[in-house]
C-alpha cells in the first residue's frame, strides 16, 4: 500500500464539492491527501448526518464509503487541506498550530465542510502523529450527536471508522478516523494567526469571507458607525455566550477552551477531555491535564470572554479603534447572564421571568453545590415533580431535608404565579434531557469497542439521539454514575 490515498483510487458517493474555503488560496492552508489505515472497520454511523449531507443512509454500509472515511481513496471532486491557525493554550501564545491530524476533504453544494480527523500527519503536526485514537474518536463521535440533540450548536460527525494499527500514547492503543461536518471549522485561532503574523491583507480576507458566508447582516449593520468588523465581532460574542449559557446549564464542561478550539460560528468544536457533570461542583475539572483549574466548569464563561478578547486584538487592525473593539464586546456581559437565566427559567418550568428568580436559582445551586447532587438527576426529578409525581424523589438527593424542603416551598409559590403552570412541566421535560454522556457511559461503550462489539456505542447513540425521551428499558443509562466513574482519568492525550 502506497504511504499517501492513491490519486486513481476514487469513490463517488455523490457528494458534490463546492470551492467555499479552499478559494481563499494556499496562503490558509497546504494541499496533501490522507494517509491510509491498514484494514479499518465501522465503529459508528450516523443515519441523521448522512442525511444532512444529501446521502442515504445505506450509503454508509457499502466498503467504498468505509474506505473513503478512513482516508484510504478519495471522494471523487474533494481536494483535501490542511488549515494553518494560531493560538492561546492555557492563556500562552502558543504561535502556529493548525490543523495537526484533520483534513478537510471540501465544502458540500449543501454548505457543509467535511473533514477527517485522525487522517495522519500534516506539516502542522509538529510533533504529533497525525492520528486520533478508538477511545477519543468514539467520545467525539458520540458526544457531538448528544450535543446536537441537546439542541446545542456543535459541529456534528458522520461516522467513525477503526483500524488496528497501533497508536502510541500514555499505552499503546488504536487508531480511528472521525468525519466531522459542520458549516465551518475555522476558528478564533485563524484570526489569531494571520494578526500575529501582520500578515493583514489574508486577515481582511478571512474576516470578509467568514462575514460574507456567515454574518451577512454585519455588512449592512449601522452598528459602530456602520464598522463591519465590529459588528461581527460583536455577533460572534453573542453567539459565544449563547453557546457558553447553553454549556453551563446542561452542565457541560469543555476542558481545553484554548483560543484555537473556539468556533467562529459558537459552535461546540474539539471534543477532548470534556464531561457532563455528575454531582454539581462548581469548581469541576475536567481534564487531567487543566492543574490549575483554568477551564473549571465555573470558569467557562469569564474564559470564552478572555478567548473573545483575543479575538478582538487579533481583528484590531480591521476595526481599526481599541475603544470600538472593547465596545463590540460588552455585549458578552449581557447577553450571557440574560440567556443563563433565560435556561435556568426554562429548566425551572417558568414560563415568565419575575425579579426575584436569579435568587430562587442562586438558592438552589448553593444546596446542589453544598450536597455534590447529581445534576442531571435532580433536574429530571424535578420535572418529573412538577409533572405530577410526589416530591420525595427529590427530597431523597438530599440529606438536608429542611433546607430543600423550604426552597421547595418557595418554588411552588413562584410556580403557583407563573403564566402557564400547566406548561411548566412540558417546558421542563424538553429542557432537563434524561440522559447525556457521562463519562462512565462513554467509557463502558469504548471498553466493548476495543472488543470490536460496537452495540454499546450504538445503544448509547440511540438514547443520546432522543435525550429528552424516556426509554423505557434503558433505566441503567440514566442513573447514577458507579464509585469507579470518579477514577476515570481524561487528559489532553487523545
Ligand atoms: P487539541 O488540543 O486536540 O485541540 O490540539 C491542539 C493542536 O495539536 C492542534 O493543532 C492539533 O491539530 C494538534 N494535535 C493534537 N494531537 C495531534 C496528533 N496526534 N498529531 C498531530 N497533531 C496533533
Ligand atoms: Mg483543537
Amino acid at each position: 500500500m502506497s504511504l499517501l490515498a492513491d490519486e486513481a483510487q476514487v469513490v463517488d458517493l455523490g457528494l458534490r464539492w463546492t470551492p467555499g474555503f479552499r478559494a481563499l488560496g494556499p496562503a490558509f492552508y497546504t494541499e496533501l491527501r490522507p494517509r491510509p489505515l491498514p484494514e479499518p472497520y465501522w465503529v459508528g454511523t450516523s443515519a441523521a448526518v448522512a442525511r444532512t449531507l444529501g446521502l442515504d443512509p445505506q450509503q454508509l454500509d457499502t466498503p467504498e464509503a468505509l474506505e473513503a472515511f478512513t482516508g484510504n481513496v478519495l471522494l471523487a471532486g474533494s481536494q483535501p487541506l490542511a488549515s494553518v491557525y494560531s493560538g492561546h493554550q492555557f492563556g500562552v501564545w502558543a504561535g502556529q498550530l493548525g490543523d495537526g491530524r484533520a483534513l478537510l476533504l471540501g465544502e458540500t453544494a449543501s454548505g457543509q465542510e467535511v473533514q477527517l480527523k485522525g487522517s495522519g500527519p500534516t506539516p502542522y503536526s509538529r510533533m504529533g502523529d497525525g492520528r486520533a485514537v478508538l477511545r477519543s474518536s468514539i467520545r467525539e463521535f458520540l458526544c457531538s450527536e448528544a450535543v446536537h440533540a441537546l439542541g446545542i450548536p456543535t459541529t456534528r460527525a458522520l461516522c467513525v471508522t477503526g483500524s488496528d494499527a497501533p497508536v502510541y500514547r500514555e499505552e499503546i492503543e488504536t487508531s480511528a478516523v472521525v468525519t466531522r461536518v459542520a458549516p465551518s471549522f475555522i476558528r478564533f485561532g485563524h484570526f489569531e494567526h494571520f494578526a500575529a503574523n501582520a500578515r493583514h491583507e489574508e486577515l481582511r480576507q478571512l474576516a470578509d469571507y467568514v462575514i460574507e458566508r456567515y454574518y451577512p447582516a454585519c455588512r449592512e449593520s449601522t452598528r459602530f458607525g456602520g464598522n463591519a468588523y465590529a459588528a461581527f465581532l460583536e455577533a460572534v460574542s453573542e453567539r459565544t455566550a449563547a453557546l457558553l449559557a447553553q454549556w453551563q446549564a446542561v452542565g457541560f464542561c469543555h476542558g481545553v477552551m484554548n483560543t484555537d478550539n473556539m468556533s467562529i460560528l459558537g459552535l461546540t468544536i474539539d471534543y477532548g477531555p470534556f464531561q457532563f457533570l455528575d454531582g454539581f461542583d462548581p469548581r469541576h475539572i475536567c481534564n487531567h491535564s487543566d492543574t490549575s483549574g483554568r477551564y473549571a466548569y465555573n470558569q467557562q464563561p469569564n474564559v470564552a470572554y478572555w478567548n473573545l478578547f483575543c479575538l478582538a486584538q487579533a481583528l484590531l487592525p480591521l476595526i481599526g479603534d481599541q475603544q470600538v473593539a472593547v465596545a463590540a464586546l460588552e455585549s458578552y456581559k449581557t447577553v450571557f447572564p440574560a440567556q443563563f437565566e433565560s435556561r435556568m427559567r426554562a429548566k425551572l418550568g417558568l414560563a415568565s421571568a419575575e425579579e426575584a428568580d436569579r435568587a430562587l436559582v442562586d438558592g438552589l445551586l448553593r444546596l446542589l453545590a453544598a450536597e455534590k447532587v447529581d445534576w442531571t438527576i435532580f433536574w429530571r426529578r424535578l420535572s418529573q415533580h412538577v409533572a405530577g409525581d410526589s416530591a420525595t424523589l427529590v427530597r431523597d438527593l438530599f440529606i438536608d431535608r429542611t433546607a430543600i424542603d423550604a426552597w421547595l416551598k418557595d418554588y411552588a409559590e413562584r410556580r403557583a404565579r407563573n403564566n402557564a403552570p400547566d406548561a411548566g412541566a412540558q417546558i421542563m421535560l424538553r429542557s432537563n434531557p434524561k440522559f447525556v454522556l457521562r463519562n462512565h457511559l462513554g467509557q463502558i461503550a469504548i471498553d466493548q469497542a476495543r472488543q470490536k462489539d460496537f452495540s454499546g456505542v450504538a445503544r448509547l447513540q440511540a438514547l443520546l439521539e432522543s435525550p429528552f425521551e424516556e426509554h423505557p428499558g434503558h433505566e441503567d443509562m440514566a442513573g447514577f454514575p458507579p464509585d469507579w466513574a470518579s477514577s476515570i482519568e481524561i487528559s489532553c492525550s487523545s
